[in-house]
């Protein structure tokens, strides 16, 4: 693989930690790797995103707002003007919304959540869960370019450089980016955990929990001991327990985080598809059958109610 083009996500402040995944993939496929920030004002985020590779980033005003079609626009452009063979993001809410538009404007073949990969005989098989996460697929991308997205922990980041690498301000003529759709306002809850798809600890619930109450008290309150996030299966945010924003599987959010703690969690095979992937799976569960132990690396049979307070108690030393 020659050229590759990593997109990296930014909050408009920082880099977002899951592009390391994106970037760490990159590296073990080419050492042609640029990276490309789009936005505005992003001195800073380049001079961060810098450490791991040569940077491009499209500053403008009008790419002040990640408006889909304006983004792939541009992602599309860079990519041909690069003669990029392969376009790498992580596959993140953002990743989905722009990175398959550039796809389709491309033309080229695309496979999305990348959990792992080898090459065999010169050629770039890919892992992804399938159906559900019923199966693992391995996949042959033939067409080019290839667009790939791997999941947020599938890939750790490389080590940052000591001198950084270039960084290139790309021109951006707004005249010619799509008009379409006009970017209204943005809705953001800042919470004080780490995202459910970058924390590298996964604390979920099911509908073992009664309540919002419980749910922070016992999966909140042991995420919060680990510096973990809170995920929750799709039972709770059914019931308005937990918002959408927390759920995991295949209508949620896919994670691969090094420890996922499944608290009164069945198994259900739609909630396996968003975290069978990570790389240790702890379940506390009443029922001794609960097919979520026939995942887990380490399962206790107990009631959350009482085993989360000794856990809480244990890791808080008191
Ligand atoms: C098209 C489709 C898409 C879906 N997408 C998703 C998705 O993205 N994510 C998702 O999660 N689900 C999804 N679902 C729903 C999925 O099929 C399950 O219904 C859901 O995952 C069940 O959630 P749960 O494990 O919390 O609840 P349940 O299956 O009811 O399991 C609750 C578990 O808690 C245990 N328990 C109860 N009380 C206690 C206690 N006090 N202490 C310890 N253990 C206890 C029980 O033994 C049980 O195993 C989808 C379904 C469909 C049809």
């Amino acid at each position: 693989m020659n050229k590759v083009l990593v997109l990296l996500e930014h909050d408009g402040t920082t880099l977002r930690p899951s592009s390391g995944s994106a970037i760490g993939f990159a590296r073990e496929l080419s050492d042609e790797v640029t990276a490309l920030l789009l936005g505005e004002d992003l001195g800073a985020i380049a001079a961060e995103a810098a450490k791991y590779a040569p940077v491009l980033t499209a500053d403008h005003e009008s790419l002040s707002q990640n408006v889909a079609d304006r983004w792939a626009h541009v992602i599309t452009e860079v990519a041909r003007s690069q003669n990029a063979e392969l376009i790498v993001a992580t596959s993140t809410t953002w990743a989905k919304d722009i990175v398959g538009r550039s796809a389709g404007l491309l033309g080229g073949a695309m496979a999305s959540d990348v959990t792992d990969h080898e090459i065999t005989d010169g050629q770039l098989r890919l892992r992804r869960p399938m159906f559900a996460g019923a199966v693992n697929a391995t996949l042959i991308l033939e067409g080019s370019p290839k667009i790939i997205t791997v999941c947020p922990s599938a890939y750790n980041a490389p080590k940052p450089a000591d001198i950084p690498f270039l960084i290139e301000t790309l021109s951006v003529d707004a005249s010619t980016l799509p008009s379409a759709t006009r970017f209204e306002s943005l809705d953001c809850k800042k919470g004080a955990r780490p995202d459910v798809t970058e924390a590298h600890i996964v604390v979920s619930g099911g509908r073992a929990f009664k309540n919002a109450e419980d749910f922070e008290k016992y999966v909140g309150g042991l995420a919060d001991q680990l510096g973990a996030a809170t995920g929750s299966s799709r039972a709770l945010v059914d019931a308005g327990i937990t918002p959408n924003s927390l759920q995991v599987g295949q209508t949620g959010k896919i994670v691969a985080p090094e420890l996922y703690l499944a608290l009164g969690i069945s198994g259900a095979v739609q909630h396996l598809a968003g975290m069978k992937n990570s790389r240790v799976i702890a379940a506390i569960n009443q029922d001794p059958d609960a097919p979520i132990f026939e995942f887990a690396d380490y399962g206790l049979v107990g009631d959350v109610y009482k085993e989360v307070p000794r856990l809480i108690e244990e890791l808080n030393g008191s």
